[in-house]
């Protein structure tokens, strides 16, 4: 069993899904969600979480760390520096 290919709903940490069907489970789940608007990371649609922790899910967000390490490959992790503002 790889426990890699499963997620937590962003919308109900008791929800386990497998990251295939993770889209489509988000905009189920999206529809009965309750609590605060989460803001959606731009580097995975998938993850989703409050706006004021998105930096912090940045850090560690793998989508993000492929999107940059692809981008500046020379530069490599120890000189990341905060993005632009766009
Ligand atoms: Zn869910
Ligand atoms: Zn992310």
């Amino acid at each position: 069993m790889d426990e890699d290919q499963y997620g937590t709903c962003p919308y109900d940490k008791s929800h386990r899904i497998v990251l295939f069907r993770m889209p489509g489970h988000i905009i189920k789940c999206m529809r009965n969600y309750r609590g605060p608007p989460l803001a959606i990371c731009k580097y995975n649609a998938t993850h989703r979480l409050p706006k004021e922790q998105m930096d912090e899910h940045l850090a560690e967000c793998v989508d993000y760390l492929k999107f940059h390490n692809h981008k500046n490959l020379k530069i490599g992790l120890k000189s990341r520096q905060s993005p632009p503002t766009e």
